[in-house]
């Protein structure tokens, strides 16, 4: 677990390289919590006019690395290999951990381990300048979008897997405010640039529906 906190807060540190060293970025940033301080999530996602549509994902993955990492970091001490020894969301949905690395086959293991295996490789990513560059200047390689889809894509499985094995745990730390609107975000982001395919939504699509609702309601 020590090893895990001390992984985490470097990781958090290293990923404020893509943003507070960025000046275009950091103003991105701050556009965006700005949009996001008026309470439209719907506004807050869409691309600013005139910006880099890669300069904005990539904005808002690092962002969304950072509040998953927190989030997280909230229940990691409950989310051990006894409580949760698979990496699911409900019943119906089990995930298996495959890097093309060491793990060559989709693998199941307990859910502290893929969390952990998943935060690092994204962290990888985040840190590898020929995937996902951190300076201005530095041309955003050709298959960026397809490397930032996967990072949501895995990012969302953190998500569905506090919700369905920890959401007790993060009411009694009156986390769930901040966890619902940190996902309500997340859905909205995912929706405007169509970056999960619906199949891969469903475990959390109750939720997601019930936003479209409140949309709807308003
Ligand atoms: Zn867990």
């Amino acid at each position: 677990m020590d090893r895990f906190l001390h992984k985490k807060h470097l990781r958090t540190v290293q990923a404020k390289k893509h943003i507070q060293d960025n000046p275009k970025r950091h103003q991105l940033k701050k556009y965006a919590d700005a949009t996001l301080g008026s309470g439209n999530l719907r506004a807050a996602v869409a691309l600013p006019e005139g910006e880099d549509l890669n300069e904005w994902i990539a904005v808002n993955t690092v962002d969304f690395f950072n509040q998953i990492n927190m989030l997280y970091g909230t229940v990691t001490e409950f989310c051990t290999e006894d409580e949760c020894p698979t990496m699911s969301a409900g019943p119906k949905y089990e995930y298996h951990w495959a890097d093309g690395g060491k793990f060559k086959k989709p693998t199941r293991m307990p859910a502290p381990q893929y969390i952990d295996l998943l935060m690092s490789w994204i962290q990888d990513q985040l840190d590898n300048e020929a995937v996902f560059p951190s300076k201005i200047g530095v041309p955003f390689p050709k298959n960026f979008m397809q490397t930032a889809k996967m990072i949501i894509r895995r990012l969302f499985r953190v998500y569905a897997h506090i919700y369905y094995s920890h959401f007790e745990r993060i009411l009694s730390l009156g986390e769930q405010a901040h966890l619902n609107t940190s996902f309500k975000h997340f859905t909205y982001f995912v929706q405007e640039f169509n970056l999960i395919d619906k199949k891969e939504l469903s475990p959390m699509q109750y939720l997601i529906d019930g936003f479209e609702k409140d949309t709807q309601a308003k």
